[in-house]
């Protein structure tokens, strides 16, 4: 029985962002995690090169804070992914907030960086080893892996749980 993760994507963008959503769903699948999308829309009325500039979550941006208040719509035990446009380089072009149960991944991020931060919303710290998902530089290819003791650390997350009545 596999455990599930389930997640909704929001984009500010109007291009599509599926390549990263399967690149997820097949990078935790072998684990026995499935990614469950419960949905994914698009978010009208925000530029696309939002200005993502604090990770700090007691110090957001008013533009982050408005962006962030999207999540309120579901339970804390699901997981909502926003992809924006832009956001300084030293972020790896994403990052988590695991207190908030989100990610924000930016346009052009490696196609396993959204997998990545899912992988800190389910608990995981960086890795050294840059063919790790959580390799600290953010996942260097389409390729990664983690290793014993980091998926054991996903099984004790509070996220993950049943297929949810949705999906039958
Ligand atoms: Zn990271």
């Amino acid at each position: 029985m596999p455990s599930y993760l389930r997640l909704h994507a929001l984009s500010v963008l109007a291009e599509d962002f599926g390549v990263a959503l399967e690149a997820a769903c097949r990078f935790f699948a072998p684990i026995g995690v499935e990614v469950e999308l419960l949905s994914r829309g698009h978010l009208s009325g925000y530029p696309s090169a939002l200005p993502i500039v604090i990770t700090d979550p007691g110090r957001l941006t008013p533009q982050q804070a408005d962006l962030y208040a999207h999540r309120d719509q579901w339970p804390l035990d699901e997981v909502v992914a926003f992809f924006v446009g832009s956001m300084p380089p030293m972020l790896c072009r994403g990052f988590s907030h695991p207190g908030l149960h989100l990610c924000v991944v930016a346009a052009g991020a490696p196609v396993l960086t959204l997998a990545h931060e899912l992988g800190h919303l389910l608990g995981l710290e960086h890795a050294a080893d840059p063919g790790n998902l959580m390799y600290h530089r953010g996942p260097q290819g389409a390729e990664a892996h983690l290793d014993g003791f980091q998926v054991r650390r996903i099984f004790d997350s509070p996220l993950l749980g049943p297929a949810s009545a949705q999906s039958g």
